[in-house]
């Protein structure tokens, strides 16, 4: 077709399957095994339908924006709020990384930051992780980059940065913005937070989709410097001005207020994650020590794909990357302690 060439063309980013049958165990795309607070279940009960009828509020001028702002002891107008983190990540890259020089981030790494790059055809540079899977500090240190963005825990290996490390990173290149992507920092990892008051060219992203259960709420947000922050949202208002949901802006502030909840399916999925750990070791699988929700492992003599497959006839979804350098590992988020049962006793079938 004539018109064809003037398209825009891109390879899409794959999410995790989603399984239609209700009887599967889902351990392919880091969602939390449980529920939401019950103080949004609550919420979404008194909802008033009616209120649908108008649009929602700016998302900076919300109740939610001022709960996150307490939250992390902050300013609102350093709070910007998007429809996951990936909307937030999305117009992070459009705001942010704007230069002729290459953004860099590492070679295994959350696999949208690419997509993005391509689709807004920014430069893009990817570092190779070591042999154990780190990130050398090295590649992003003098080496004149359009900006710089990482998940810490990166993800999908799990491995944790030192935030000394991420300091030297951020001071290195004042002249760009460096993006902590910090979707799974509740697992055990300790935040980059308070280094927003040294440096005015950090810009931490978060979600509600891990360590809050609300992945279906789409729920993220970025803190920064209250210039960032002014202009992502000026971007934003360029693109879509009405992003968030009314009952999402609501029901994310139940989440905030319940620390106790947070803390305590929080401590839970560590737990669980430290005993699936000890299991999959004494099944002959090596891993690096996590701090997400997941474990990404690699058998001493099964292949990924065929654990992968196996696992998938027993009904039990993980996450398998047909990739370079990653491809005999499997991504297995972190369940109910059942749901682990079930994935061992399959394992013990099947390695
Ligand atoms: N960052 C990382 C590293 C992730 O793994 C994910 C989950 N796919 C996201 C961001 C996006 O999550 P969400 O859009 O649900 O907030």
């Amino acid at each position: 077709m004539k018109w064809e060439e003037n398209v825009r063309k891109v390879v899409p980013y794959v999410p995790g399957e989603q399984p239609q049958e209700k009887d599967v165990i889902k351990l392919n795309t880091n969602e939390c095994p449980y529920p939401p607070s019950p103080m949004v279940e609550k919420a979404i009960k008194a909802m008033n339908y009616e209120e649908l009828r108008l649009y929602p509020e700016f998302p900076e001028e919300t109740p939610l924006a001022a709960q996150l702002a307490e939250y992390h002891h902050v300013k609102k107008s350093q709070i910007f709020i998007g429809v996951g983190s990936d909307d937030v990540l999305s117009m992070a890259f459009l705001t942010f990384f704007n230069s002729d020089r290459p953004v860099f981030f590492p070679d295994i790494t959350y696999s949208f930051y690419d997509v993005w790059a391509d689709i807004y055809r920014i430069p893009y540079e990817v570092k190779p992780l070591d042999g154990a899977f780190h990130i050398r500090k090295e590649d992003y240190i003098g080496k004149n980059c359009g900006g710089v963005i990482f998940p810490n825990p990166n993800a999908p290996t799990g491995v944790l940065m030192e935030n000394t490390d991420i300091e030297e990173i951020i001071k290195a290149n004042s002249d760009v913005v460096v993006i902590i992507d910090e979707a799974y920092i509740d697992f055990g990892g300790t935040s980059c937070l308070p280094l927003l008051e040294k440096y005015d060219n950090l810009l931490v992203v978060r979600t509600f989709s891990k360590s809050r259960a609300m992945a279906g709420g789409r729920i993220g947000y970025a803190v920064g410097n209250e210039k960032l922050i002014q202009y992502l949202n000026d971007v934003k208002y360029s693109v879509n001005s009405y992003t968030m949901n009314r009952p999402a802006l609501q029901l994310g502030v139940e989440a905030v207020r319940d620390e106790a909840y947070f803390q305590e399916i929080c401590g839970k999925m560590i737990a669980t994650r430290e005993r699936s750990e000890r299991e999959l070791a004494a099944l002959g699988f090596t891993f690096p020590k996590s701090y997400g929700n997941f474990i990404f492992a690699s058998h001493e003599k099964v292949t990924a794909q065929e654990i992968f497959e196996k696992l998938k006839e027993r009904r039990i979804y993980v996450r398998h990357w047909n990739k370079a350098r990653i491809d005999n590992y499997l991504r297995i988020t972190i369940g109910t302690d059942e749901q682990m049962d079930a994935l061992f006793a399959a394992l013990r079938e099947i390695v």
